[in-house]
């Protein structure tokens, strides 16, 4: 068969297969499957539930690397891997999907019951619906039609379903990266983020800091400003000299990511004071940086320490900061790596597009795996209502998303 043929079998086949994909959407919208550290009983019922589907398609290998974890009364969080194997052993194709989910928030505003799935207009509404079930049950879809077509992928396929992504994946892809040996020459697919085109695939992240600065003066009457130091007045203008320093100074831009350059923003500021005519003593401004991975993150912190140093030598007070989040950005996953470009060519002979490679702001599984030595791409066509009241995903993208996965792994 030449590649037109397959991708007409295909899609013929996944097509074909449209109630079984919305059967499967249904069912996992189903589970409450929240976060434990969000208050819910975390993945072990959908876990059970998708080990028996690898299981009924005859894997040849299923591991759990599960993690212990003393929040559930079960103790542990299901992290299952499970392998079909390819013409070859020489490497394995992993599409790496998470099972956990965000709380339902305010329930006043959704339509319907988070957890009780409903089809309406093409669409599955119910949490967990996008985020991450849609591309859960592509990757199974998809490796269902190869199995119908009797097609055996060039290498090992792999389809892996995660722990706790939502709060770190302390228990998830953190855990399997640490006690699981990939082959070294793995490639992961991570389909958890994308836009409604599926036209760009991601290949790289920014570094992110999260700060909170705490300035310690002295409180007094507003009236007497003598007797304070005014700690409100003296964090605010070292804040400012933090921010315009470096925004200027770190001011690259990659076309790559959007927006091009680094980000550094003061965010959160704790309330001081209750009266207006109190001085505070104590002031605590937050601030959000997405920094390049061209740019040493540890060497920005240190010049930031400096500029407080100033701050509190001229005016006598303390300046502290608090990190709240620091994730060092990996090296991305180069745009010509073999899995960036057959996946790309894939794409392009399904959806006849050019699709474009982008870096995010960060904070994805893919960096995980990034800084472990793996290639990783996140793509996915969603309309981006993840974590939101009301969460839906289009039928049709589940089904074409699968044809891609499907054509990608049949003509490597
Ligand atoms: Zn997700």
């Amino acid at each position: 068969m030449d590649r037109n043929q397959i991708k007409s079998e295909i899609e013929k086949t996944v097509k074909s297969m449209e109630n079984e994909l919305v059967d499967l959407s249904c069912k996992f919208v189903s589970f409450n499957s929240v976060n434990p550290k969000t208050n819910g009983p975390g993945e072990k019922e959908v876990a059970l539930w998708l080990e028996n589907i690898v299981k009924k398609m005859k894997f040849d290998r299923i591991l759990h690397i599960d993690a212990k974890d003393t929040q559930v009364p079960y103790g542990y969080r299901p992290n299952i891997l499970s392998i079909l194997n390819g013409q070859s052993d020489e490497k394995t194709i992993w599409f790496m999907t998470h099972m956990d989910k965000v709380p339902a928030g305010d329930l006043s505003l959704w339509e319907s019951d988070p957890f009780k799935p409903i089809i309406k207009d093409g669409k599955i509404y119910g949490r967990g619906a996008e985020d991450n079930g849609s591309s859960l049950v592509a990757s199974i879809i998809a490796l269902k039609a190869i199995q119908k077509l009797e097609i055996k992928p060039r290498y090992n396929v792999g389809l892996m379903f995660v722990s706790d992504e939502e709060t770190g994946s302390e228990f998830g892809i953190e855990h399997v990266v640490n006690n699981f040996k990939f082959g070294k020459d793995d490639w992961f697919i991570v389909p958890d983020s994308g836009n409604p085109v599926g036209n760009e695939i991601e290949i790289a992240e920014k570094s992110i800091i999260w700060l909170k600065m705490t300035t310690v003066g002295k409180q007094a009457h507003a009236s007497m400003p003598q007797l304070a130091k005014n700690a409100h007045r003296i964090g605010i203008k070292c804040a400012l000299e933090i921010d315009n320093f470096i925004h200027e100074k770190y001011n690259f831009e990659d076309p790559l990511f959007t927006p091009s350059a680094s980000t550094f923003e003061p965010t959160k500021k704790e309330a001081n004071v209750e009266n207006v005519n109190t001085i505070p003593g104590v002031d605590v401004i937050c601030f959000d940086g997405r920094i390049l991975p061209s740019y040493d993150l540890e060497k920005i912190l240190t010049e930031i320490r400096e500029i407080a140093d100033k701050y509190e030598k001229e005016y006598d007070v303390s300046i502290k900061f608090e990190i709240l989040q620091k994730g060092i950005a990996p090296e991305p996953t180069p745009a010509d790596h073999p899995l960036v470009k057959s996946f790309s060519s894939a794409l392009k002979d399904v959806r006849n597009f050019d699709p474009k490679l982008v870096g995010i702001g960060g904070g994805t599984c893919a960096a995980i795996l990034r800084k472990a030595g793996f290639p990783a791409i996140v793509w996915a066509t969603i309309d981006e209502t993840a974590h939101q009241p009301n969460e839906n995903i289009s039928i049709k993208y589940m089904l074409d998303d699968a044809i891609v996965y499907a054509y990608f792994l049949a003509t490597l």
